[in-house]
């Protein structure tokens, strides 16, 4: 998919002359991808519509540089379609906040509060954990369990059956034990859907939590939008967490609940372990992982302008390593991964429109030299993501351009910058 989007766009960019054909054009193969990848149908009629709005070829000034504009109209549609317009509340570190996980049974809830628990104790936070949901059996030492791993306090019953009681208690104990944390699980069983609303509505007013954090399996696709609106109809979802990242997900749905909960994505979920969990931060040009999805699925032809903002983002003293290697020929995906710091490339992508998860198998094309790649390796992962090997094949060759690119490239000499490459 992400092969899509560029395809259309790069037959955009061969086109001798760009009128409303081959715009049109443009916008009917980016539309079907994404319909593809799970985005929702009216979320894509809008992205169609906006860039329609913004690139009137018939107003545009001559001399402009019409694939510029186009190339630019789609990229910012694709980030305003996971950028929820405004950030979510952030507890602050040393006063008491209170933050309650909804979302459906098996959505990661129990888990995902864990790894955010773990996660701001690692930054000297003081988390706690309650556990609201008297409806799984053994939903309390679930979390008791994942809570002593991880040595967090923990506060639950096994007599109590009212959610909204050891809620209350939960919290008030933890509040006195000055904890900074307060994250309260809850149930989300699938049967009487209008009482398990119901029953968020009273833990969120008896608690009054400072974020409510909607988590949602990324595999649910199109079902995101409605479950996410059911939510956030019954609470205040202020953020949304997408757990299973690490699985086959065309990840389209994270959009969905973006849209529906008017609320931004903030950490997702890549595996069962405390510490498979990662900030997303979607902000174009803020992120590292924003830097490669817009050179891999836009086939961005501005790479100096790409060097430029990894000087902004890269440390001082690992730009040299990065650009050594680079100057060396040996850039792998996985290298930059470990230069940047950024979480596992394949999984962020995978959550971003026009980039199919299928197709990027974890482990595999991320971390190796795409010429390496052998046939029955190509079958393999054409097997395993249910593709056609044509399809794989055209996303490698996608990536060996992007990795020719980089081979190729010429840093920018200026300023602070000289004598970065020692060779
Ligand atoms: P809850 O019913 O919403 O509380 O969901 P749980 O936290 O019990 O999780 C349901 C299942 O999903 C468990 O087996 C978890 O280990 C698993 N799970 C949760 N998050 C992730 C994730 O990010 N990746 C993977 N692979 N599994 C996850
Ligand atoms: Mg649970």
């Amino acid at each position: 998919l992400g092969g899509s989007i560029s395809r259309a766009l790069h037959q955009m960019t061969n086109a001798t002359v760009i009128d409303d054909k081959v715009l049109n054009d443009c916008l009917k193969e980016i539309t079907r991808a994404l319909l593809r990848a799970d985005v929702q149908s009216n979320l894509v009629d809008d992205m169609h519509t906006n860039i329609k709005n913004i690139v009137n070829l018939q107003h545009l000034a001559a001399g402009l540089n019409k694939r510029k504009i186009i190339q630019q109209a789609v990229f910012d549609e694709l980030c305003k379609m996971l950028d929820a317009g405004k950030p979510s509340f952030t507890p602050k570190k040393g006063k008491s906040s209170v933050v309650m996980f909804v979302g459906l049974q098996g959505s990661g809830k129990t888990t995902t509060c864990t790894k955010y628990a773990y996660y701001h104790q690692k930054k000297g936070w003081k988390p706690a954990l309650v556990c609201a949901d008297t409806f799984r059996a053994g939903a309390f030492d679930q979390l008791k369990q994942n809570a002593t791993k991880a040595n967090i306090p923990c506060y639950g019953s096994y007599m109590e059956s009212d959610p909204v009681k050891i809620a209350v208690d939960g919290v008030e104990r933890f509040k006195n034990e000055n904890c900074d944390l307060i994250i309260v699980d809850t149930s989300g069983r699938h049967k009487q859907e209008a009482a398990l609303f119901e029953e968020m509505r009273r833990v969120s007013e008896a608690t009054k939590p400072d974020l409510v954090i909607f988590v949602m399996d990324s595999s649910i696709g199109q079902a995101a939008f409605d479950q996410a609106q059911a939510f956030k109809q019954s609470v205040a979802v202020g953020a949304v967490i997408v757990t299973k990242m690490d699985g086959h997900a065309k990840g389209g749905g994270a959009l969905s609940a973006v849209a529906a909960t008017k609320s931004p994505v903030i950490f997702i979920g890549t595996g069962e372990h405390m510490d498979e969990f990662e900030v997303f931060d979607v902000k174009p040009f803020h992120s590292s992982e924003y830097l490669i999805f817009l050179a891999f699925v836009l086939g961005m032809g501005d790479w100096s302008g790409f060097m430029d903002k990894i000087h902004e983002v890269i440390p001082m003293d690992q730009q040299s390593e990065l650009l050594q290697k680079l100057s060396e020929g040996n850039f792998t995906l996985k290298l930059f991964q470990n230069i940047l710091k950024m979480g596992p490339i394949s999984q962020v992508l995978s959550m971003l429109p026009g980039v199919s998860a299928e197709l990027m198998p974890k482990g595999q094309l991320d971390s190796s030299n795409p010429k390496i790649m052998n046939e029955s390796r190509i079958m393999r992962i054409a097997r395993g993501s249910g593709r056609q090997v044509r399809e794989v094949m055209e996303m490698l060759e996608e990536y060996k351009k992007i990795w020719s690119k980089m081979k190729g490239l010429k840093f920018p000499n200026k300023g602070g910058m000289s004598g970065l490459s020692r060779n």
